[in-house]
Parts: structure tokens; C-alpha cells; sequence
């Protein structure tokens, strides 16, 4: 009984209205609803996305204000200004040009003038010094100290080389050369 009356009890409050009248009250309810849990997320998303892309804390705080106080517009003027890359690409940028970095210091040294060569040259452009040799059974560029190719399992000649600062150390050179 009291269950009954309180589900009539709204519509009875409303005096002198239709059903329809009510169906467009709880349609208009509903929506007002749904459009405060949409913005509500649009907050809530503006701020996870500025988050992921800049660590400065006033435009995350000017960003979910301006969001919050113009919703969509507020939106649309965040999507214009926010950074283009996220931290996480960003940091996935600074390694790959770490990783390019360090891969272009480990290049290959002229042992006698110190210019910068390529790991496939043979010998130095610059002061013609023989820095690697080719396999002579598959042609691949091998050290100057290996006696055997690693690619095609050749039998090569090592070349001794003359410079000291060339990795071959020196007790090596002098077993090779009594054998
Ligand atoms: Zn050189
Ligand atoms: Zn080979």
C-alpha cells in the first residue's frame, strides 16, 4: 500500500498536468542527466590526455578549467593547443635518437689519422691505411685479424697490420707469426 502511493505520489503532485506533459519532465530530466555525465567526461578525459602529454602543471590546471567552464568549445580550443605528441612518444623519440647516436660513435676509426670511416670500408679515403679485408670466398667485409670468415666459414690469411692501435694484442701477432 504505502509502496503504491509512493510511486503515485509524484504524478499526483503534479496538478492539472497530462502524462505527456510528465513523459517530456522525465525525458528532460534524463537528458539534463545525460549531458552532465557527458561534460563530466569530457573533464575527465581532457585531463587524463593533458596529463599524458605535458608535465606543466598550469596548462593541465588552464586546460581542465577552460574544459569545465565551456565543455565542448572549451574541448575544441584544448584539442587546437594541446601538444601533438604524447610524453610517451615523446621519450620513444629520445631513445631511438639515443640508439641512432650511439650507433654512429661505434663507427669504425682510422688508426692513423682518426677519421671517421664506415664498418664495410677496406681501407681509409684519407691516408689509404688498410683497415679491413674481404673474404675471399664470399667477399664479406671481415677484420684484418680473423682467420677464418664467420659468414662462410672460409679459411682466410689474417693480415698483420702495422699500427699499434690497431685491437690485435700483441703476444698474438708474434704466435701467429712463428706458426
Ligand atoms: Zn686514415
Ligand atoms: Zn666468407
Amino acid at each position: 500500500m504505502l509502496n503504491t502511493l509512493l510511486l503515485i505520489n509524484p504524478l499526483d503532485l503534479a496538478t492539472g498536468e497530462t502524462g505527456l506533459d510528465q513523459l517530456v519532465k522525465i525525458f528532460g530530466f534524463f537528458f539534463a542527466l545525460f549531458l552532465l555525465f557527458f561534460s563530466f567526461a569530457i573533464v575527465i578525459w581532457t585531463i587524463d590526455d593533458v596529463m599524458s602529454r605535458t608535465t606543466n602543471f598550469w596548462f593541465q590546471l588552464f586546460m581542465t578549467v577552460l574544459v569545465m567552464l565551456f565543455n565542448i568549445p572549451g574541448l575544441v580550443i584544448y584539442l587546437l593547443f594541446r601538444p601533438s605528441r604524447t610524453l610517451s612518444e615523446e621519450s620513444y623519440d629520445q631513445l631511438e635518437q639515443k640508439m641512432m647516436d650511439s650507433s654512429l660513435s661505434s663507427h669504425t676509426q682510422c688508426p692513423e689519422c682518426q677519421r671517421d670511416l664506415q664498418d664495410d670500408f677496406l681501407s681509409c679515403p684519407n691516408c689509404h691505411t688498410e683497415v679491413k679485408q674481404q673474404c675471399t670466398h664470399c667477399h664479406k667485409v671481415l677484420e684484418l685479424d680473423w682467420s677464418m670468415c664467420p659468414y662462410c666459414k672460409g679459411k682466410i690469411t689474417p693480415k698483420h697490420t702495422t699500427h699499434p692501435t690497431h685491437k690485435v694484442a700483441p703476444h698474438k701477432t708474434l704466435l701467429a707469426d712463428n706458426s
